[in-house]
């Protein structure tokens, strides 16, 4: 497996690649979490592209000196990612959104986007934030930015789908004409309910 393609991303936005970092998230045996080490968030997060390799390279760096602090980022970088993830879910199985992660959502909102600055560009603006250099949470604005812009767009909304594959639970933006994805890859849940059916046709 070369670099480049360790990890799967076919959310197709930031904050939906960000959600799918379990595997098979909705069965408890096989359930998988990516994210067992802050060096792994570091990790993921520079081939995600919200890291250069000098940022990550230094938050590494620094965490072996401040394990602790690591720690409790990768613990508050997880519960984002799951108040996250419920959001959407909720959304797709158009269930009520649970009170508390919604709070919970806001406060990290109200957390970061009070580092919001926008800064010209040759025909629009682009949004940064004003993290100290090595701050350990680096990743996590433009995340939340991501998850901000979908939640707020009610045709982008709509176009967040859950994978329909058995306790697959992965979640991805619905680029298709039609909205008619319904597998996170083809190559995974698509295909295995392609076998599935063959095989109970044959029967
Ligand atoms: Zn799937």
């Amino acid at each position: 497996m070369s670099e480049t393609n360790k990890y799967m991303m076919v959310g197709e936005r930031l904050c939906l690649d960000f959600v799918n970092t379990i595997s098979w998230r909705e069965s408890e045996e096989k359930r998988r979490d990516w994210f067992t080490s802050y060096d792994k968030l570091v990790d993921w997060s520079h081939h995600a592209g919200i890291l250069e390799e000098k940022q990550a390279q230094l938050l590494l760096k620094k965490s072996i000196h401040n394990p602790s602090e690591a720690e409790q980022t990768l613990a508050q970088a997880i519960q984002l990612r799951e108040a996250i993830y419920r959001i959407f879910r909720s959304f797709t199985k158009e269930e009520l959104i649970n009170q508390e992660d919604l709070t919970n959502f806001n406060k990290v909102i109200r957390h970061y986007y009070q580092l919001m600055h926008l800064v010209p560009m040759e025909n629009d603006f682009s949004i940064h934030f004003d993290i100290p250099e090595g701050a350990f949470d680096s990743m996590l604005p433009p995340i939340v930015q991501s998850a901000v812009d979908i939640l707020t767009s009610e045709r982008d909304l709509k176009r967040v789908s859950q994978c329909e594959g058995d306790h697959c639970g992965w979640l991805f933006f619905d680029t298709s004409r039609n909205r008619s994805r319904r597998w996170c890859s083809m190559a995974d849940c698509g295909n295995r309910a392609k076998a599935r059916r063959f095989y109970q046709n044959k029967k």
